[in-house]
């Protein structure tokens, strides 16, 4: 995941801090050598590292902070907060669609950065959480298949993409665009244009044009996270040509360093808004400074991860199964219902990555052994049981073991595995139950 690499280092640095009780002024310095090479390895742009240091170096030698009662975890505060205002400030910056509808949006971006998929995840987004008639028009002509490509995703997006006349340039599709936006009561018009492999006059040309043509409320540049300081500096140019409201980072599900997102406010004064996470439609997340910096620096993204699950969860079928362990009858059934909708969140180490801590965790028990094929296998050998079974699986004996393993393509050892594990969950699930609520937040509190 993005920022892996950067996130362990940093929090070594403030592990070996912590450790020490009492910091003198050269601990310090000496911590921020390691800070400033773990930034440069993240390919964090030189002038933001230096300024990014000097920053961090003034505020945490003062007497102040050396004389805290936990010197260490001043000083991480303070990287903190240096961490936030390099990614753009806290809170997230929304977009700005407050204009008159049709709201023009402008996406534009090299090719093979994301910028047509974005568009497709933009529109289901504003279709689905903020309730516009959204319109997606593409105007690009250079590439064969881009205008199929986008009413493909606009149907996937349940939204309208604009008729593809042929023959018409990309002025005049974006005028076709805002007019039908107008006549048919679109809220907000999402038009994507045409990439190219590299920053040319060509391409700035006709970005301007179409500009001027639709007078956008957001022209959101398109970058790829793995591309790293290229990144950057697409977005210097793009941003000095025709001026950029909003950065969209695509591909921060890959194994990015992290520098791009780090410098890009710094250098270019756009700020990130969006970020992409993945190829389906609904992997576009609002970008927010303090929960990214959180996620460095090993503390988690609570906020993040709550959000996520309100978004994909059953809740209903979250409630029942609630119910179900305060009455002591969760059964194997339930379990496998549970696993259905950890799925649903996606990838197991991503959410993992989103707990405080777990850094360090997934690296002491191995990636492996979160792995979702785990999961996986469980609802297979749930699904090779009978009713009977999955109810009172204190019935499943050495000959049922045999043939729940042979049904499900597992062996005798993966399905004790199962029922061991299983057992665990029962018996903490009446602890828990005993307590009680209260008692519960009692126990993760201290
Ligand atoms: P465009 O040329 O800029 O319009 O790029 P496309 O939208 O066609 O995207 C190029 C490829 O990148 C496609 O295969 C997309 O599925 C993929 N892609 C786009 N965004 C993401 C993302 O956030 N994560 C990942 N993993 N892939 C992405």
């Amino acid at each position: 995941l993005v920022f892996e690499a950067l996130s362990g280092r940093l929090s070594g640095v403030f592990d070996g801090l912590a450790k020490r009780g009492a910091l003198s002024e050269a601990d310090v310095m000496e911590a921020m050598r390691e800070v400033r090479l773990a930034m440069l390895d993240a390919d964090v742009a030189l002038p933001v590292v230096k300024d990014f240091v000097n920053k961090v170096r003034e505020r945490a030698v003062g007497q102040e902070v050396l004389d805290s009662i936990s010197p260490g975890q001043a000083v991480a505060k303070i990287v903190n907060d240096a961490l936030i205002d390099a990614l753009g400030g806290a809170g997230a910056v929304p977009l700005n669609l407050s204009a008159v509808p049709p709201v023009p949006v402008l996406m534009v971006g090299l090719q093979g950065s994301g910028k047509t998929t974005t568009s497709g995840k933009l529109a289901l987004r504003l279709r689905e959480r903020d309730r516009k008639k959204v319109l997606l028009a593409s105007l690009d002509t250079q590439r064969p298949a881009a205008q199929l490509q986008l009413a493909q995703l606009a149907t996937q997006a349940g939204v309208v993409s604009l008729p593809i006349v042929a023959g018409q340039t990309p002025v005049e599709i974006a005028r076709r665009a805002m007019e039908t936006g107008r006549r048919e009561g679109y809220d907000v018009v999402i038009l994507d244009t045409a990439g190219r492999l590299s920053i040319d006059e060509a391409l700035m040309d006709e970005v301007r044009q179409i500009r001027d043509v639709v007078n956008p409320a957001e022209t959101l540049l398109v970058v790829d996270a793995m591309t790293g300081q290229d990144a950057v500096n697409t977005a210097k140019s793009f941003n000095e040509a025709v001026g950029v409201s909003g950065v969209v980072m695509t591909r921060m599900d890959g194994d990015a360093r992290g520098g791009a997102a780090l410098s890009m406010k710094a250098i270019t004064g756009a700020p990130i808004k969006l970020t992409g996470s993945g190829e389906k439609l609904d992997a576009l997340e609002e970008f927010h400074p303090e929960r990214v910096a959180g996620r460095i620096l090993g503390l988690g993204d609570i906020a993040g991860l709550v959000e996520k699950a309100a978004d994909t969860l059953d809740h209903e079928e979250g409630e029942r199964l609630a119910k179900r362990m305060m009455a002591g009858k969760f059964d194997l059934d339930d379990y496998a219902s549970q696993i259905r909708q950890i799925n649903k969140l996606g990838s197991i180490s991503g959410i993992l990555g989103m707990l405080p801590g777990m850094g360090k965790i997934k690296e002491a028990i191995g990636d492996k052994d979160l792995d979702q094929s785990i999961l996986k296998r469980h609802l297979a050998i749930i699904s090779s049981m009978t009713k009977g079974e999955r109810r009172a699986p204190s019935i499943i004996k050495a000959s049922r073991k045999k043939r729940i393993a042979a049904g499900s393509g597992t062996t005798v050892q993966d399905v004790n595995k199962l029922l061991k594990q299983f057992d665990m969950m029962s018996s903490m699930m009446k602890r828990f139950n005993k307590l009680g609520v209260k008692g519960l937040m009692r126990q993760g509190m201290s």
